[in-house]
């Protein structure tokens, strides 16, 4: 067992927590499993999100005073964001392609579907300046007239699911706001209270200034500071070492408290939900599976000759069980960091500029995850969304995805902004919501091998 590679020990540790929550379930002590195993998980994700946002600071400031000129910066970020926004683009449109040809909304109940569109027509009539998205008027055909009832209490079933108005209105607050929000979030006005609240996008401005202004300074003013930065740096850097060696555990801990919690005491239940939504929760992985095992092999491969298909997972499987498990891509980042840099021998200066900034705004599985959710919504709903609004489609998961906290269920939670932007009914989002955790966790997995594969490549570029 001591001789097994980590990333085994932690898939080992994955396995034997779904079977303890799946026996949990079935002999009923899912209770046992969320009082007494599932806090561990939580303590993980606690410590690697400590480690996190302090990990960033220095290795980007570290990173920056060890380029040897930082007029390679502005490069190396235009290269590095033009990239994100390739394989980001990429994504959705892959999602678009699966979910128009495999159509997982159509295969569902035809009356289900009547009485969806109608509660939709209901909901377009009721909320102004949001108009019909095609010509067919189902209220008023009298052939449909049976489902009107239906179609009231549906509305009402969807509007009314606890806790997501709240968020509903958040969201709507923000997009009121200027379109040059994002900079604004983006420049912090009490740098303590962004490391203490983990705004990492702030974390990473104040930390190129500090590394630029650094460099600007005659060295003898700075070199304690410098070495300061480096010795924090490697302390942060061991952290994550030694916490890895408890992963398998951990990640045992937070794969039984997570699948106990949605099966609860009643493995039916999951059996149902996944009746309802399979197909689509299926297009969903299948569009994920290609983008990890063939979009960003080839894409890598292209640009690098030399890494070998088996050599490229191995060194960043631990990177991808974790995110699996974590369902968050930035507490997942401090153990990216090292996979990248240990195994993958990406340089330090450039996994620590390219993968913080990765881990907040590039999300490829996110943004697939969207696309087809937003269209499968559409086709449950009858509605046939035309060329010109999956065009929008395309460039609003893009902005969702940039703007989605790299935290459990963010995706979902920034899916309002892109069903609203077609014309939508954002309340849709409790429809998906049961199977979210599950999709959630694959689609963090693609959101933290983009990140890996993107700073090998920008690597390569530089
Ligand atoms: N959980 C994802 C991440 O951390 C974001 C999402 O909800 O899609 O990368």
């Amino acid at each position: 067992m001591r001789k097994l590679p980590l990333h085994i020990k932690i898939l080992i540790g994955l396995f034997l927590g779904i079977i303890w929550a799946v026996i949990s379930a079935v002999f009923g002590f899912s209770k046992f499993t969320a009082d007494w195993i599932a806090p561990f998980g939580e303590v993980f994700i606690r410590v690697l999100t400590m480690i996190a946002v302090p990990l960033v600071l220095f290795s980007i400031i570290q990173g920056i005073t060890s380029l040897s000129d930082t007029r390679r910066l502005g490069i190396l970020g235009l290269k590095t964001l033009s990239v994100y926004l390739v394989t980001t683009l990429s994504a959705i449109i892959i999602g678009l392609v699966l979910v128009n040809t495999f159509k997982p909304g159509v295969h569902i109940d035809e009356n289900q579907r009547i009485v969806n569109r109608m509660a939709y027509e209901l909901w377009v009539e009721r909320t102004p300046g949001v108009d019909k998205l095609d010509d067919a008027d189902y209220l008023n055909n009298t052939q449909y007239i049976d489902y009107q009832v239906d179609a009231n209490r549906r509305l009402q079933e969807v509007d009314e699911e606890s806790g997501l108005k709240s968020k509903i209105s958040e969201t709507n607050k923000r997009k009121e706001s200027s379109p040059l929000i994002f900079i604004v979030d983006m420049v912090p006005s009490n740098v303590f209270a962004s490391l203490s609240e983990g705004k990492m996008l702030q974390v990473i401005f104040f930390a190129i200034f500090t590394g630029v202004i650094i460099v600007m300074l005659p060295r003898e003013k700075v070199e304690m500071v410098i070495q300061f930065v480096d010795g924090a740096n490697a302390i942060f850097i061991r952290m994550v070492e030694v916490v890895m060696l408890g992963a398998p555990f951990f990640v045992f801990a937070l794969m039984a408290g997570k699948v106990s919690e949605l099966a609860g005491d009643d493995l039916g239940a999951v059996q149902e939900i996944f009746k309802a939504l399979g197909f689509y929760s299926l297009v969903v992985v299948i569009g994920l599976a290609l983008m990890i095992f063939i979009f960003y092999p080839t894409v890598v491969r292209l640009i690098n000759k030399n890494m070998k298909y088996r050599h490229f997972f191995r060194s960043i499987s631990p990177a991808q069980f974790l995110a699996f498990s974590t369902s968050s891509s930035a507490a997942t980042l401090p153990v990216t960091m090292e996979c990248v840099t240990d195994n993958l021998k990406v340089k330090p200066e450039i996994a620590s500029f390219v993968l913080p900034i990765g881990a907040t705004v590039n999300m490829d599985g996110t943004s697939l995850y969207q696309s087809v959710a937003v269209v499968f919504l559409a086709q449950f709903h009858l509605i046939d969304l035309s060329l010109s609004q999956q065009m929008i489609i395309v460039i609003t998961a893009t902005l969702a995805s940039i703007g989605s906290a790299a935290v459990p269920s963010a995706g979902l939670i920034m899916l309002i902004i892109v069903l609203q932007s077609v014309g939508l009914n954002p309340a849709w989002i409790a429809i998906i919501f049961p199977v979210d955790r599950i999709l959630d966790m694959c689609r963090t997995v693609v959101n933290v091998t983009g990140d890996a594969s993107v700073s090998t490549i920008v690597e390569k570029l530089e």
